[in-house]
């Protein structure tokens, strides 16, 4: 559903170019989530803004759909990390989320409607009237979860969505994104150094290292669902998940640690890289 082929992108021109990744290839499925990880400079919100198409790319392109995105979609929602910057602070919750609807909904009292109904599925029915400055951090990025999810996306991009919240309730912000997943069926893209964070929501794994980025791997996570943040971390293939990807993003592939192998359990697979540079 999402394609990134042959994706370049540099900062600055000439003799001062940076170039952040060259023929970056990446694909995501319908209904996925795939989490982008990598050591903090490689360029994976680069890479988001170019998905989100708020940054053009040098070279190559970036299809939802077979549709070329070279600009923001209609179909595309993102979720930023600094809610506090990302909320109009005079607006209430119900404001904030039906913002985006105006130019999508005419009619005032669907509009309305439509925002309730997301305000409800992040659990904050009965704070419509609230302002962001009354809400918590987590409550706070439950909004701006709202305010994507209104629009109603076929992909959602979250960057670091978590980053700025206390341990449970990054755990709950978790659970929610799975949950939305299961009930709206978009796809979803999230962006996070938590190696954890990862495994725990993630389809697939895509991990990017060097520079200029390349997709080292990209790692199914055949753990069952729903997940649960006990029994799913508690599961031996969590462990052994964590560890190669974070021997991945070291770049210590050789020496990642063999097979913890079960009686009768199904070996990891690993997808066909469907990331990989040219
Ligand atoms: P990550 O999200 O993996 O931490 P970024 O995509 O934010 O990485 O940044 C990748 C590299 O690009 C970093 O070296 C960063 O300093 C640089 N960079 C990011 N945005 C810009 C910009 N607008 N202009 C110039 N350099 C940038």
């Amino acid at each position: 559903m999402l394609e990134i082929n042959d994706l370049s992108m540099s900062y600055g021109s000439g003799t001062q170019a940076k170039v952040i990744f060259r023929n970056l290839n990446c694909t995501v499925e319908r209904g996925e989530i795939a989490c982008l990880v990598g050591p903090s400079g490689v360029g994976k919100s680069t890479l988001m803004r170019c998905i989100a198409g708020l940054s053009r790319p040098v070279a190559g392109t970036v299809t939802l759909d077979g549709a070329v995105i070279d600009r923001p979609h209609k179909d595309i929602a993102v979720v930023f990390q600094d809610y506090g910057r990302s909320l109009m602070p005079w607006l209430s919750v119900l404001g904030n989320v039906t913002l985006p609807l105006r130019h999508r909904i005419a009619d005032g009292g669907r509009r309305d409607s439509a925002a309730e109904a997301a305000i409800e599925a992040v659990g904050l029915k009965g704070h419509e009237r609230k302002y962001p400055w009354q809400l918590s951090g987590g409550m706070q990025q439950r909004v701006a979860i709202a305010r994507a999810i209104a629009c109603e996306p076929r992909l959602l991009l979250m960057d670091e969505p978590f980053a700025s919240v206390d341990a449970q309730t990054r755990a709950e912000l978790e659970d929610l994104t799975l949950g939305l997943r299961e009930r709206l069926g978009m796809s979803v893209v999230v962006v996070t150094h938590d190696i954890d964070e990862s495994i725990y929501l993630s389809d697939r794994v895509v991990v990017l290292r060097g520079s200029p980025a390349e997709v080292v791997d990209t790692l199914a996570v055949p753990l069952p669902t729903p997940r649960d943040q006990i029994a799913t971390k508690s599961e031996p293939r969590f462990a052994e998940l964590r560890a190669r990807v974070l021997h991945e993003i070291r770049g210590e592939r050789g020496a990642a640690p063999a097979r913890l192998s079960l009686v009768g359990e199904e070996p990891l697979q690993r997808t066909s890289i469907a990331g990989r540079t040219a």
